[in-house]
């Protein structure tokens, strides 16, 4: 068995909570906008900003990772993976 990134204890493929050793859902945040709801990214770097809009420029998009996040069913704490595609399955190296 490969060792879970960030020392994420793992069974059968699925984590276990680093707190309370509780199995944890896979899922994903997203963000409410006047354009609709949308699944939080992770982008290298440092923002750069859109004068017009204020909001991130969107070349950032281009770079960005996807979050994956799983919530732990016991106490609800909430650990978050920026997978490249190829990792999406499970949260291993
Ligand atoms: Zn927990």
């Amino acid at each position: 068995m490969q060792q879970p990134q960030d020392n994420l204890p793992e069974t059968d493929g699925e984590p276990l909570c680093i707190r309370c050793d509780g199995l944890m859902d896979r899922g994903f945040t997203i963000d409410r906008s006047h354009n609709g709801a949308h699944q939080h990214m992770w982008c290298p770097g440092d923002a750069t900003r859109s004068f017009w809009t204020g909001g991130v420029k969107s070349h950032h998009l281009a770079t960005g990772i996807t979050i994956t996040t799983y919530r732990c069913t016991r106490c609800g704490r909430l650990e978050s993976f920026a997978l490249p595609p190829e990792h999406r399955n499970a949260p291993t190296a």
